[in-house]
């Protein structure tokens, strides 16, 4: 069977002289690894675009038995540039990377996770400025896009609105989040101020490249982070140890 997608290159290693192997996230079938033969050398297939986050048309023919995928052809559709220049950047994307693999990508939902990493994509390149904290809050956000992340405008116990609300808490047990007249005596949690939890509630509601607008001090950005750190490893069951997302 042969298909044609839009894939975002996420990794791309060498296995003999010439030919490669391609990881990317496709529009439609989530996360994908095919074979390129030739791919480092062959210009007129791939036109020398098999780098990685590079946004491609690729055409991907499977084996006869089925087993392994072949990229055929593939054209850049964009590339980015500072992207390229900027380890610091690069970093940041790698990271965004390696959890969108730990957290894998449901065929039913590879339209979306897809809009975000190319949205992720798009702002480490384009925009002057980045959030340091841009590798969590895409975690965050990816949590939420598969049905996983806490409601945060209700009170998970007494069922009252959290928006006026000074300061409120993360029940880490329960992934969700109370108001202070809630929160009893024993249960683990992280407080959290109105302005972490309304940047948390926003990151989930608007695409990456509207995030750099959202006003973060340190102390905000240092809340958010906590919450979904303990978001990731008591739910998600995801640690970061060497470099890598791991299952606990
Ligand atoms: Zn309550």
């Amino acid at each position: 069977m042969q298909w044609t997608d839009e894939a975002l290159v996420l990794r791309i290693g060498k296995f003999r002289e010439t030919d490669l192997w391609v990881r990317f996230l496709s529009r439609d079938r989530g996360l994908v690894t095919a074979f390129a033969f030739g791919g480092s050398k062959s210009r007129r297939r791939f036109t020398g675009c098999l780098d990685v986050f590079n946004r491609l048309s690729v055409s991907v023919l499977s084996s006869r038995d089925g087993r392994f995928l072949n990229m055929q052809e593939a054209t850049l559709l964009e590339g980015p540039e500072r992207l390229r220049r900027d380890w610091r950047r690069q970093g940041m994307a790698a990271n965004c990377v390696r959890f969108l693999e730990a957290m894998g990508v449901p065929p039913d939902n590879s339209r979306s996770c897809w809009e975000l990493m190319l949205g992720v994509l798009q702002l480490l390149d384009k925009e002057e400025e980045v959030p340091a904290v841009l590798p969590v809050l895409f975690r965050f956000r990816l949590a939420a896009e598969q049905g996983y992340a806490p409601e945060l405008s209700f009170c998970s116990r007494c069922g009252q609105p959290l928006v006026d609300m000074q300061q409120v808490h993360f029940l880490v047990g329960e992934g969700a989040v109370s108001c202070p007249h809630c929160r009893r005596h024993g249960d683990m949690s992280l407080s959290l101020g109105q302005e972490a939890l309304d940047v948390l509630s926003k990151v989930k509601e608007y695409s990456p490249m509207a995030w750099n607008s959202f006003s973060l001090s340190p102390e905000g950005a240092r809340q958010a982070a906590r919450l979904i750190d303990a978001f990731v490893r008591y739910h998600l069951g995801l640690e970061w140890i060497n470099g890598r997302f791991k299952s606990m």
